[in-house]
């Protein structure tokens, strides 16, 4: 056996794995809705409280042995929070020194979670200047910048080896519509739409992908023009996904319709569910969800019957000071009673039709 520094940090991170559980499929009552089943795979459960706790695992795992990170290697990533918090604690697992190149509005409770790991957070005044002060800094420090968005779509094994989507399908093995009809997922990197996309077309399955764009990013754009060239000014004020350029992780091929969601929408959502499971998610939750519904409403109004399946990308503790502050909803996101008016009208009929707008 090899007991280099880089295999027995290959073999820490294979105990940890070792010793976790798989994530919870829970399954939504909505009486109204009449042989359409929704499950939401519910990924804020993982130590590190996020989906982004199997890609700072396969990130690693793919740096070790690409011979990227050995030992004392500092190792930078460039991102919102999420992934962030997760790779700190890989970090702390292997006993590196983390930096993680953020926006200054990240909200605090990442910040303290990826300093509780010992991770140190980096500010930036703009999203879009992560990637090239990420690079800077590796560049500095003799350190290696793990690059999500390049490396989230080939860091995880998308044929099987116990990812997310090999998860999702044997968990529905036994429910009334075990194939899906729909899986729907929104896209920060794309990876996990990569994965799953993938996944469905190596194993010849029925089901379709649908991947839910918020306001502020250009996936939408992209998907229908092929332009990879657009970018948007503003950055996303959903947490994790929307990107201010197309990124490299994004695989448009396996996606088989994408569905802009207004953010609006996302917050009342987010609300809604709270009164179904009595829980507090993070808003792409919310973006996943809402795209979930309105497939649900076109599936029941054409007679069909089967299953989505979306996720729970995050829990929402880490957002009471925004999405569940009413002051910050105010400024940030302006009224959604509208869609809540229109969740509560889908609760009693089973529809759900957006304005036109
Ligand atoms: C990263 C993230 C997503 C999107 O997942 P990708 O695999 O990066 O596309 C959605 N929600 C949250 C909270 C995230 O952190």
């Amino acid at each position: 056996m090899n007991s280099s520094w880089v295999s027995q940090a290959i073999e820490k991170i294979e105990a940890d794995f070792q010793r976790s559980a798989d994530t919870h499929l829970i399954k939504l009552d909505i009486p109204a809705l009449s042989g359409v089943d929704i499950y939401l795979k519910d990924e804020s459960t993982h130590p590190t409280g996020s989906l982004k706790h199997r890609l700072a695992r396969s990130l690693f795992l793919y740096a070790l042995c690409n011979g990227w990170i050995k030992e004392g290697t500092t190792v930078i990533e460039s991102s919102s929070g999420s992934t962030a918090v997760s790779e700190a604690y890989f970090a702390k697992l292997l006993g590196l020194p983390f930096i993680a190149v953020m926006p200054s509005s990240t909200a605090k409770k990442k910040i303290q979670q990826i300093e509780f790991y010992g991770g140190q957070c980096h500010f930036v005044d703009h999203s879009s200047q992560i990637y090239a002060e990420s690079e800077r800094l590796a560049k500095e420090l003799n350190g290696h910048y793990l690059d999500q968005f390049t490396y989230a779509e080939r860091a995880t094994d998308w044929r099987g080896n116990n990812n997310i989507a090999n998860s999702i399908f044997s968990q529905m093995e036994r429910e009334p519509h075990p194939t899906p009809h729909w899986v729907v997922m929104s896209p920060g990197t794309g990876g996990t739409s990569a994965t799953i996309g993938r996944y469905i077309r190596y194993q010849r399955l029925p089901s379709k992908l649908c991947v839910v764009d918020p306001e502020n990013s250009v996936f939408y754009d992209f998907y229908n023009t092929g332009n990879a060239n657009i970018s948007c000014e503003k950055g996303s004020r959903i947490e994790g996904i929307g990107r201010p350029r197309v990124e490299p992780s994004f695989i448009p091929g396996v996606v088989d319709r994408m569905i802009k969601i207004p953010d609006a929408a996302s917050i009342a959502t987010i609300n809604w569910l709270e009164t179904l499971i009595g829980r507090k998610t993070g808003a792409s939750t919310g973006t996943n969800l809402f795209g979930a519904l309105m497939l649900a409403a076109e599936m029941q109004q054409a007679g069909q019957s089967g299953s989505i399946v979306t996720l729970i990308c995050d829990s929402g503790e880490r957002y009471l000071d925004t999405y569940y502050n009413p002051d910050w909803i105010a400024a940030n996101i302006g009224c959604y009673q509208h869609y809540s008016g229109l969740l509560n009208q889908f609760s009693e009929t089973g529809e759900l039709t957006l304005p036109e707008c």
